[in-house]
This record gives structure tokens, sequence and C-alpha cells, in this order.
């Protein structure tokens, strides 16, 4: 009997964020990238989310390899935590190499694993059952590739996230040739983005965002701030040549934002001629039309630099007049409002404001729907699975496939801890293995039982009330009236005959318990649930209860 090739989404499939997808095959196991999602706002503390191992974990001996697609942080973000832990080596794209490697500094991860960068077309042999290389695409940063992973079964092509376009920043073209080249030998299963596969047509050139930057440049009477993703690099060059062109010299402001740049240039997937790029100190003894700035915060990131500018809150630079802020991204779903405030502040402040709604100084970085339809014609797969995205985008893809009469094999809809089993004859849905989200809080990480979420859930709504009760040590009696205090809950003023009769209500509960036999944790139980009970029907609210009880 021959073995099957097992495909396991850990993330990115029924959500947006955290890529992350194991193949098995025998005794082997390859991961195609290891991303990090960013909470949204009220998640209680939480600083990222990355996809749950434990499916890995438990087969250890069998992780061969993390093969990344490219250097987004929904691609490369979980490495500090992840690779610790599987001790694998990494294959990544020379970009994607030089940004995980100053991740892995920066985190300061002891790690015994090397991290390999490789080149388009280069085969590496993975374990025993694995022939992997890459393949380039285009995308919203340089150096973004597919990869084709040829199995005893036959190849396997994830395609990562891309978009075909003709005219990119970088020059450097989607390698169509070598897709049909796997069409034509026959592909055994394609996984394929479907962040915008809702969307019809073809997704627009970065060219267009270049000429529509270009013109604003030229076009402003004073400063110039733009705002991207700092992994944006090569909107980054679009400024930076327009800068040139225009006599400005372009200064980053934001630490990511530099940190990236730096990574960029020292690898060439950023050129900037001698003296472009200055410190900000330096703008300042410049006109203001011969200053670009670039800034991060795109997304109305709080803590970000353009945010605390529109706020009037940045420590080096604040908005003058004559100033034209461009906000050159997308606001991601859920960070809508966040980027509208941002636009209000900015435009009270005098700034001219140009974004998407109004001059196309953005595109996104993936393929609509006739490009979809190309990269599966190529391709011809037997099996299809739709990766990236959520559901509906997942199933709209799959429609496409659908309508094109192709992966006669099967179309897979998967969502994260889904396993589908495969081989050249048939391909079937398994049981699903545990693949819920992991929340970074701070040095822990929790999963979605973690109690301590849900306190902090609650403490945002209805605040906390501490209720202290003195026990007599040696009699076991109550001593006195048991006292309340809150934070969070009600007004001081509202509070006063509430907790008088509070502390009258849990005073009675206790009096027809037998205290003097209790421990404190069964007093404290007690304390807890009459008030509880008392406040849930008095103020209609459900605070947290801490019962304190002192024997004294
Ligand atoms: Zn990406």
């Amino acid at each position: 009997m021959t073995s099957k090739l097992r495909v396991i989404p850990l993330g990115g499939l029924g959500e947006i964020g955290k890529n992350m997808m194991a193949l098995e095959y025998d005794n082997d196991i390859v991961i195609v990238d290891c991303g990090v999602q960013f909470p949204e706002e009220g998640m209680f503390g939480v600083d990222l989310i990355i996809p749950d191992i434990s499916y890995l974990m438990e087969r250890l001996e069998k992780v061969r390899a993390i093969l990344i697609t490219h250097g987004h942080e929904d691609h490369i973000g979980a490495l500090p935590f992840i690779l610790p832990k599987l001790n694998c080596p990494v294959y990544a794209p020379r970009l994607a190499h030089g940004l995980i490697t100053a991740k892995l500094k920066e985190r300061r991860v002891a790690r015994d694993s090397v991290v390999t960068p490789i080149d388009p077309g280069v085969i590496h042999q993975i374990g025993e059952s694995f022939e992997v290389s890459w393949f380039r695409v285009c995308h919203s940063i340089p150096d973004a590739m597919g990869i084709a992973i040829g199995t005893p079964l036959g190849t396997v092509i994830h395609t990562g996230d891309f978009k075909i376009d003709h005219t990119p920043v970088d020059g450097r073209i989607f390698d169509l040739p070598t897709l049909a080249h796997y069409g034509d030998d026959g592909v055994l299963l394609l996984c394929s983005d479907s962040t915008y596969a809702e969307v019809p047509g073809y997704t627009t050139s970065e060219k267009v965002v270049g000429e529509a930057l270009d013109r604003a440049i030229g076009e402003a009477d004073g400063r110039v701030l733009v705002a991207t993703f700092a992994s944006l690099v090569s909107r980054v060059q679009q400024v930076v040549d327009a800068a040139v062109k225009h006599g400005r010299k372009v200064s980053l402001v934001g630490r990511s934002m530099v940190d990236t740049v730096a990574v960029a240039t020292e690898l060439g997937y950023l050129v900037a001629p001698p003296g472009v790029l200055v410190p900000l100190a330096e703008t300042r003894k410049l006109p203001p039309e011969q200053v670009v700035l670039m800034t991060t915060g795109s997304q109305g990131e709080p803590t970000s630099a353009l945010v605390r500018i529109a706020k009037g809150e940045h420590r080096d630079v604040s908005i003058m007049a004559g100033d034209t802020v461009v906000i050159s991204a997308t606001p991601i779903p859920g960070n809508e409002l966040a980027v509208s405030h941002t636009i209000n502040n900015l435009l009270r402040q005098k700034a001219k404001v140009l974004y998407d709604r109004i001059a196309t100084v953005h595109v996104h970085g993936h393929a609509s729907q006739e490009e979809l339809k190309l990269v599966l014609r190529l391709v011809r797969p037997k099996y299809f699975v739709p990766v990236h995205g959520e559901f509906r985008h997942l199933t709209a893809h799959a429609q496409l496939a659908w309508d094109l009469e192709l992966a006669k094999g099967g179309i897979f809809v998967m969502e994260d801890g889904d396993v589908l089993e495969l081989d050249e004859h048939v391909g079937e849905m398994k049981e699903r293995i545990s693949a819920g989200p992991i929340y970074v809080d701070g040095l822990t990480t929790r999963d979605t039982q973690s109690p301590v979420l849900g306190q902090r859930r609650t403490l945002s709504k209805d605040g906390v009330v501490v209720v202290v009760v003195n026990k007599d040590k040696k009699s076991g009696n109550i001593l006195g009236e048991p006292v309340a205090v809150a934070s969070g809950f009600l007004d001081d003023s509202e509070t006063g005959t509430l907790f008088d009769e509070l502390s009258v209500a849990v005073a009675q509960a206790l009096t027809k318990a037998d205290t003097r036999s209790d421990g404190i944790e069964d007093l404290k139980a007690k304390v807890r649930e009459s008030a509880r009970s008392f406040l849930a029907g008095a103020a209609r609210r459900s605070p947290m209860i801490i019962p304190v009880v002192l024997e004294i």
C-alpha cells in the first residue's frame, strides 16, 4: 500500500493572517510559512496571535523544514515563537531571509536551527519525501515566491500571496512559464491565494500607484508625509523615486520602517541614490518643499507615528500648514474606524490628505478573479485547496475552479485544523486536529481556554468589586460588617447605599452559614456568591468579585 499525502492548514484558512500549512508524507513533514495575526481592538492586552502547533509538537521527529514564501509578518512573524520549539531548518527567499534574521536577533531567539537563503529554480531535497523549489510571483513586497513541492505522489504547488503584475516596481515579473511547465508535467494539488477571490477583473498594477505618488509629490507645495506598511518595500521605492525626481530628501519616521528599509537596502531590494535618505533632524534645516517623510500608521495603529502626528502628540513631527499627507494603504477590515479618525485629525490640522477613496495612492498585493483563473488554467491540478482567506474568500475561489471545470479530483474548502488525505486516486477529509489561536501576551502564550483573558473581558465590562470580611481567628466568628470597594464598576456617588445593602446581604448569607467550621476558601465562595447574586439583582451588573477574608 502506498502512503498518502496529508494536507493540514494550521493557520490562514477561514481567517486572514497567521498563515501556516503542514504537508505530511510518511516520516516527513514540511511546513509552508509561519505567520502572525494582529489582535483586533478589544482583545484585552493580547499582543499577537500565532498558530497552534500541538500537532507538530507531537510529531517533532518528523518535522523537516519550514519553507517561507515571502517576508510579510503574516508569513514569517511567528518564527521567533515557534522556531525554538520546532528547531528545524528554515528556507526563505533572500529578502525574507534578511528580515527573519533581523527579527530573530531583535527578539534574542537562541536557536540551533539554520535559516538558509534560497534562489528561485534551485531544488532542495527535504527529508526523504520532498523535493522543493521556489518560483517568482509578484506581490507587495519584493522577492515573493510560490513553492513547488515534489512528493512521491506528484507535485504540490503553493502560490503564497501573489498577484500578476506586468509592470512591478522591481521589474521582476511572475514566472508564468515555470508554472505552465509544472502544469504540463501534471500537478497533484494546487493551493492558491484567495484573499481577493471575490473581486472580478484584474488587480491594478503597482505602476499606477507610482504615477499617483509621483503626481502627489510633484504637485505638493510643502512637505509630503507618506504613510504605509513598513513591509511595503516596493512602495518605499516608489516614494524614493518620486522624491529624487522632484528634488526632495526622504526621512523615515518609526522604528519598523527604519529597520525594514535597512535590511532591504543592504540586500539591494531598495535602491536610493546617496544622500537621498536623511535623518529626521536634517529635514528641519530644509525648506518644506524639499522634504518627504515616510511613516508607519496607515492602519490607524494607536502607537504608530502617523496616529501620534495626527493627534499632535509626536515628539519630533507636527503638522504644518501646507503639508500633504498620503495614506498609501487600504484599511484592513476592522481598522476602518481608526483610519477614519486619523484622517479627520489630520484634516483638522489643515493638512491636505490623499487616501484610497480619493486617489489611486494604493493597490493591494493580491490577485483578482481573472488572475486566479489564469493560474488555475496553467496549473490544471487534480486537487484544489483555496488558501489564505476567510471562508467567504475560500468559497469564492472554489467556485472559480468549479466554473472552469478544473480540479476534477476534488475541490476542498478547508479551514484551520481540517485534514485532507490524498493519493493519485482519491482525496478525502479526515478527522480534524487542534488548531485554535494561541495568544501571545507579554512573555507568555495562552490558548482560548485561558481564564485570564475571560477575566479581562469581565473587568472591561463591569469592573471589579472587592468584598472584605473579617473573621476572629480564635472563635471563628465574623467580626463587624463586610466592606465593599470597587473599581470600574459605578461612580462612588452611586455605590453608597448600594454597598450598604450589599454589606447586609453578605452578612446575612454568612449568618446562615456555619462560618466557624468553614475554611477560608469556603468562606470566600460564600461571600462571592452572595455578592454576585445581590449585585445581579440590585444593580443589573456582573462585575468581577474578589472576596477577601482576613483572620484577626
Ligand atoms: Zn503577503
